[in-house]
């Protein structure tokens, strides 16, 4: 029965009870934590029953998906944001630039050189998150740690961006609470507020540590198909 239409909106009640009992318990205002609710790799009646909650802002991975997803609805939805949480091809930037409200996965001079011409291109600035590849994955997009300070010097020098924050994925089987204190002082050295981190299994963690964004997907939206 993986196809039936797990019941959304109680779904939704539940992660934003949990999200914000978790904000108060840290002394914060649960209103000023977005919910990116993750919506890759989801059937189009388990997204439409979701916006059907009022819920407004989506994440997707992949640029072609998201047009997929989303084609539809932008321009027709107000208050629709869609944000980028996955790696992004520097020949796919102008078609991110083009969708997303905002890219969370800015890694790499490259890219942010193709993203600024994007920009200019579609007459678009969506906002910018700088992935950190905070447990030094090798096989994990995002900056390493030590090349973060001059990545975002060069980002506002460059390009005169001005990033939004920070984004994490700790790495699978380690303790997240580490990897999300560890962005907060990273983003709070360079100047940035926003931290975009904690998932499904760990948002609340996330919220203690400081988190303005979390992304779920499965809690919200069932298992991916
Ligand atoms: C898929 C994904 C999520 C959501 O994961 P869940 O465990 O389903 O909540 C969050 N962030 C990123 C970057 C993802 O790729």
């Amino acid at each position: 029965m993986t196809q039936s239409l797990p019941n959304i909106a109680e779904r939704r009640t539940d992660v934003l009870a949990r999200l914000n009992a978790a904000a108060k318990a840290a002394g914060r205002d649960g209103e000023a934590i977005t919910l990116v609710a993750v919506s890759k790799q989801q059937p189009q009646a388990r997204i439409d029953a979701m916006l059907e909650t009022g819920q407004l802002v989506y994440g997707e991975n992949r640029v072609q998906e998201a047009q997929t997803h989303w084609q539809d609805h932008v321009g027709h939805v107000p208050g629709l944001r869609l944000h980028l949480i996955g790696p992004l091809q520097t020949n796919k930037a102008l078609d991110a630039v083009k969708l997303f409200d905002v890219i969370e996965t800015l890694d790499r001079p490259k890219l942010a050189a193709s993203l600024a011409t994007a920009m200019d291109k579609a007459g678009r600035r969506p906002d910018l998150f700088v992935q950190v590849n905070t447990g030094e994955e090798p096989q994990k997009a995002g900056v390493l740690p030590d090349a973060l300070d001059d990545f975002i010097a060069d980002l506002r020098k460059t390009y005169e961006f001005e990033p939004k924050g920070l984004m994490c994925i700790p790495p699978m089987g380690e303790e997240p609470a580490m990897h999300f204190a560890f962005l907060r002082q990273l983003a709070t050295r360079n100047g940035l507020d926003a931290l975009s981190m904690g998932m499904s299994h760990d948002f609340e963690t996330a919220i203690t540590f400081g988190a303005s964004h979390v992304r779920v997907g499965t809690a919200l939206f069932g298992p991916r198909g």
